[in-house]
């Protein structure tokens, strides 16, 4: 279809590959974890290295409701970057125009003859281009930050959007898709264009501005004209019902006025009004007629107009428009219990849709919105079955009571039609239990084991402790009569030695005397002597 044939299908082809791929993975891993202990078997290699804290953080969930995969933020902000336009492309666009006689835009077709396929800010991040153009003057140099700001959302020309778009069609709302099939046709009508060019040539926005005004006077007709049979056919009705009947007839008038409804929603909500309005009526003749009439009610316009025409007043840049395609497979937490009714933060509350899905529900209750949505019960599960895979990997943290909590949260807001099944978690979790019992068990065993052995040692310690203090009690003993004695054998010796020592003393006191005594004699013979000399 277009000039690349080959490589769009490849593309699509890729995709295609890469979510086989990654669906094998995980059901691979749920039907392994069913037979196995998780213990025994290691899935490391397939679930990310990573652990995570958010449910919002695990990569390549898929939608609760539609199914499809989701993009999470950053992903989008990455994808968007390779529909930039190069500068070659870029410096062509019409958005440039009024820059086209400017030494600003001189100075960049020169940098980019060189680089024709890298952006205008690639190449405005060039050390030697930045240093050029500082030496421009300064006027020059604001026009240089302008053309890359407008450059900023430049994509390349139309048929390479859409081929590059091919790949989510599937997972656009029937609006963008509609959008989508008449883009296409104007890919092929002006290939040399991007499309905030092709949406602003005079012909076309003059067109679907044209068409957009003719359909909404047409839709405004027809509800007058309904709202009229309805009025006919209440004079048939007692004046209570009547009364009832005018009063529906405004509720209705007030739905179909808003604006975030989607269609089929806004045709659903006033259906039940009027059902609602025929189990009260007495007069139950009308109902085929009333229900007949109320069918005839149109509730919105054709799509690509209205949007055409708002990125037309809105300015829309090219980058805006692929933004708005991309924006609807963004992940975004639903807070099951929406936040208007009250509805909290808190994790039990949330699950994950894509865009597309949480604004269509917007604060919807679940079992007036699951009537559109049946697939939703089978999606939310295998939702939940990835969480718990998550979950029973370790690798989200946190959330252990998460299936248990966001069961009955979505049993009680949706009147028990959202059955999540988790007997299998539920198992899990009772094995984990059990395993952990048997666990605390054998080491209690080992523990009890190990008390006994240690008694009989402290009781043999003791009993050797006994004995020795028998001893040292029987030692003290003795000691204490052998003291006594050394104490009696040490006075008698203290009394000996003072004896020996008064003996020694008298002994000499004794000699001297008798020393001086034969001194004395001799003194007296030797006396007698000399005089009986004389
Ligand atoms: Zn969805």
């Amino acid at each position: 279809m277009y000039s690349s044939g080959k490589k769009k299908y490849s593309g699509v082809l890729k995709f295609n590959v890469m979510l086989t791929i990654t669906t094998n993975a995980y059901n691979n891993n749920y039907n392994k974890s069913k037979n196995a202990s998780p213990k025994n078997v290691s899935f490391g290699y397939r679930l990310p290295e990573k652990i995570f804290f958010e449910l919002k953080d695990i990569p390549q969930m898929k939608c609760g409701c539609c199914g499809n995969d989701m993009l999470q933020y950053n992903e989008i902000t990455s994808i968007l970057k390779t529909f930039a336009a190069g500068s070659k492309r870029a410096l062509e666009n019409s958005a440039l125009d009024r820059y086209r006689d400017s030494e600003a835009f001189s100075f960049l077709k020169k940098l980019s003859l060189k680089n024709p396929k890298v952006t205008i800010r690639g190449l405005l991040s060039n050390v030697q281009a930045g240093a050029e153009m500082r030496d421009l003057p300064p006027r020059t140099q604001i026009d240089i930050m302008h053309i890359a700001l407008i450059s900023d959302g430049i994509t390349v020309k139309a048929p390479r959007v859409m081929q590059k778009l091919e790949k989510y069609k599937d997972c656009f709302s029937d609006d963008l898709k509609e959008v989508l099939n008449l883009m296409e046709i104007y890919a092929l009508k002006y290939p040399k264009n991007t499309f905030s060019e092709i949406f602003r040539k005079p012909e076309i926005a003059e067109y679907h501005s044209n068409i957009a005004t003719l359909n909404k006077k047409q839709l405004t007709l027809k509800k007058i004209d309904v709202f009229k049979k309805l009025r006919d056919l209440s004079v048939r009705l007692s004046p209570e019902d009547r009364k009832s009947l005018q009063e529906t007839n405004s509720s209705a008038m007030a739905i179909m006025n808003m604006e975030y409804y989607k269609p089929h929603i806004k045709k659903g909500l006033v259906e039940d009004l009027y059902k609602s309005f025929m189990k009260n009526c007495s007069d139950k003749t009308i109902e085929d007629e009333l229900m007949k009439t109320v069918d005839e009610f149109p509730y919105g316009i054709p799509y690509s107009d209205i949007f055409i025409n708002s990125c037309n007043i809105e300015r829309k840049t090219d980058m805006d428009i692929v933004k708005r395609f991309l924006n609807e497979l963004q992940e975004t937490e639903e807070h099951i219990m929406a936040q208007i009714a009250g509805g909290g933060n808190e994790k039990s509350n949330k699950i994950l849709l894509c865009k597309k899905c949480n604004s269509e529900r917007s604060s919807l209750p679940y079992p007036f919105f699951l009537r559109f949505h049946p697939e939703m019960k089978q999606n939310l599960q295998k939702q939940i079955n990835k969480v718990i895979t998550f979950i029973k990997h370790r690798k989200l943290v946190g959330y252990d009571d998460y299936p248990v909590d966001v069961k009955q949260n979505l049993l009680d807001q949706s009147d028990n039609i959202l059955k999540i099944n988790i007997s299998k978690y539920l198992q899990y979790r009772e094995e984990q239990a059990i395993q952990n019992l048997e666990m605390a068990k054998a080491e209690l065993s080992g523990n009890e084991e190990k008390f006994k052995e240690a008694s009989l040692r402290l009781d043999a310690i003791n009993a050797r402790l006994e004995e020795i203090m028998a001893i040292v009690r029987q030692i003290k003993k003795e000691r204490h009569s052998v003291l006594d004695e050394y104490n009696s054998i040490s006075s008698a010796r203290t009394e000996s030695q003072k004896r020996i020592k008064d003996s020694l003393w008298e002994l000499r006191s004794v000699k001297e005397l008798k020393e001086a005594d034969v001194e004395l004699n001799q003194s007296i013979k030797k006396k007698i002597k000399e005089a009986n000399c004389f």
